[in-house]
């Protein structure tokens, strides 16, 4: 079954199309079907804005969609940057990019010792069916966030993330290490068994 990836991140692509890998599905971009259209994203939570775009890819094309929206959300700061992840350290709505948003973070955290640096990165999965079902997960990944950059892979707050089970960021980890415990690898799994047992009722 061919299925619309409703994101423009390559980086979520490419993990997305790793961990569906197994699955009866070929994972399809916005690009290859060309779809242009910009996305309101308006939510309160991941879980709404994950439904909003997957559900305006959906009703523009009538395809099977997916979309995560996820993001990391640290104690210390009452969940911040939470959904607004992705521009945080941005004016305006726009994106901000990832080195800036590293930086507020490190900033916003100076004088946090480090037994109150706890985190999670949170990743909300909303599938919607050719017929407009929704089946959607969360996944959630918890680590520490580290007092300098540290690592080359991964996107975003990775380089920040320290996940204790590996003792290193996840910017440190290859793609393969991230796939098997990231926020997004967790919602995956949690999705699977739903899809699964959703198909097979259908
Ligand atoms: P979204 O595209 O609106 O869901 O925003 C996601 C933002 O959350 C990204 O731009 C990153 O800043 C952050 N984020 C989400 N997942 C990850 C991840 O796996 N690693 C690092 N940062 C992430």
């Amino acid at each position: 079954m061919k299925i619309v990836a409703a994101t423009n991140n390559k980086h979520k692509v490419s993990e997305l199309t790793a961990l569906f890998e197994s699955q009866d599905t070929e994972l399809v971009t916005l690009k290859e079907i060309n779809f242009t259209d910009e996305i309101i994203e308006d939510g309160s939570t991941f879980l709404e804005n994950a439904r909003i775009k997957a559900m305006t890819v959906h009703k523009a094309t009538g395809l099977p969609c997916i979309a995560d929206d996820s993001g990391l959300c640290v104690d210390a700061l009452g969940g911040e940057p939470g959904i607004y992840s992705a521009r945080y350290a941005s004016d305006n709505d726009e994106n901000s990019d990832d080195l800036k948003n590293n930086e507020k973070l490190l900033s916003k955290l100076d004088q946090v010792p480090e037994n109150e640096r706890t985190a999670r990165f949170v990743s909300a999965l909303c599938f919607i069916d050719a017929d407009g079902t929704e089946v959607s997960a969360i996944g959630k990944c918890e680590g520490i966030i580290t007092r300098e950059a540290r690592g080359e892979g991964g996107f975003g707050y990775d380089p920040l993330f320290f996940f204790p089970g590996f003792g290193k960021t996840f910017g440190e980890l290859t793609a393969e290490e991230k796939n098997e415990v990231s926020h997004r690898a967790n919602a995956v799994k949690i999705l699977k068994e739903k899809l699964e047992k959703y198909f097979s009722e259908k």
